[in-house]
């Protein structure tokens, strides 16, 4: 896979080792096991796949040497660039400019901008309304454009099936970049609809099976379907494509189950379902794919607790999340410093949206055992600052050192 000038400072020496022994090891990506890092009293078992993707590395790379190449010019983004403070940080320290925050308010009038701006699309893409409104303002929309081919390839296959009378469904958060960009794509060529989860799937169906009347569909669907959409007719042939970074068994479950509801109301075969439900299979990206695998095999090793790091507002590491809590005390942290001392931890609680404070995360036991991960969009330095700082509590921070040094 191609490989990215990305800034030093979001690498980690000690976790590229890490992964480049694990690669040499497994090209195939078949062994979904945790690296294992004993230090005596502490042992950290590490996912076998986290951190920047193929996306946001281009995304990283694009967007700095954007700032780098053009000292004299205004430079904006649609909206964070990818969903890591750090990274979103940097860029404004450089000067970069948000024009909506990630909920799609307006943070920098349209009217603001002239036509000799950059304007960076972020990894997520952007609607065709946007890009219009570029256009309309002399901006190029697509010059800089950061939108990761992952996400690409479904707007592909929303537009494939379209063009063969499918509508399409969309499994994604309704107010997700992404899923907004997707939803635009998708309903320039076909009627849409967004799913958020398995509910909203069922409520979906009750449509497909006239079991609730077309009327309740506008109040149930509010804001997530495409102009002018019927349910009584535009429910006959869909197909299901994902936001990317959505939990891979809801989505494969979601289209499962529509597809098997397809099956039953209109009396269809194995062999005939795909004239009323479109294959759609491998719109999430290698990326969640592969984290998540590796999140579920760590999952396997006994611990006492698990620590994913990333950007709160980030979907995919919010669902490396809901994994691990499944099994574990489960602590969300951005970055090493909240993890204010050996007993106390700042941490998201994203069923919530806050974050909150907990005592004695760590076990008082001779040994703990912690399971580590990373959402995405989340450097691996800070993964590597997770490490040190959990080595700190135990005065043990120089085996770090000694471990780079071995590696
Ligand atoms: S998570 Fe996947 S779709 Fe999203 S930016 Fe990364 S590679 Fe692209």
């Amino acid at each position: 896979m191609k490989t990215f000038n990305v800034p030093v400072i979001y690498r980690s020496p000690l976790i590229s080792a890490i992964k480049n022994q694990r690669k040499q090891q497994d090209r195939m990506k078949k062994d979904f096991t945790p690296t294992e890092l004993d230090f005596g009293p502490i042992k950290i078992k590490l996912a076998r796949h986290f951190g920047f993707c193929y996306g946001v590395e281009n995304a990283i790379e694009i967007a700095f040497k954007t700032v780098d190449e053009n000292p004299d010019k205004r430079i904006f983004l649609l909206s964070e660039m990818i969903h890591n403070p750090h990274v979103n940080n940097d860029l404004l320290d450089r000067g970069v400019q948000f024009i909506m925050d990630t909920a799609g308010h307006q943070l920098v009038p349209w009217e603001s901008l002239q036509a000799d701006d950059i304007v960076i699309i972020p990894a997520f893409g952007t609607t065709l309304e946007t890009e219009r409104k570029l256009a309309s303002l002399g901006i190029e929309p697509l010059k800089y454009n950061t939108t990761c081919p992952f996400v690409e390839r479904v707007w592909n296959k929303a537009d494939q099936i379209g063009k063969k009378n499918y509508t399409v469904i969309v499994h994604g958060k309704p107010k997700h970049e992404e899923t907004r960009a997707t939803f635009s794509h998708s309903q320039a060529g076909t009627p849409t609809v967004v799913v958020k989860d398995i509910k909203e799937a069922a409520l979906l169906a009750e449509f497909i099976t006239g079991q609730r009347a077309p009327e309740e569909f506008n109040d149930l669907f509010k804001g997530q379907y495409s102009p002018g959409f019927n349910p009584s007719t535009d429910l006959q042939r869909v197909g299901v494509v994902n936001q990317t970074t959505m939990l891979a068994t809801e989505t494969q479950a979601i289209a499962d189950y529509i597809r098997q509801v397809m099956v039953t109301h209109f009396q269809l075969t194995e062999a005939t379902a795909g004239e009323r439900f479109a294959d759609t299979r491998d719109t999430l990206c290698y990326a969640t794919n592969d984290n998540q695998t590796a999140v579920t095999g760590m999952l396997l090793e006994p611990a006492d607790l698990a620590i994913v790091v990333g950007g709160y507002n980030s979907s995919n590491t919010s669902h490396l999340v809901e994994l691990c809590e499944e099994k574990l005390p489960t602590y969300f942290i951005s970055s090493p410093e909240k993890m204010l001392s050996a007993n106390a931890i700042d941490h998201w609680d994203f069923h919530h949206s806050q974050e909150i404070k907990s005592q004695e995360f760590l076990p008082d036991q001779p040994t703990v055992t912690i399971l580590l991960t990373s959402g995405a969009s989340c450097p691996d330095a800070l993964v590597e600052g997770v490490i040190r700082r959990l080595l700190s509590f135990y005065q043990l921070e120089h085996k770090a050192d000694e471990m780079a040094l071995i590696d």
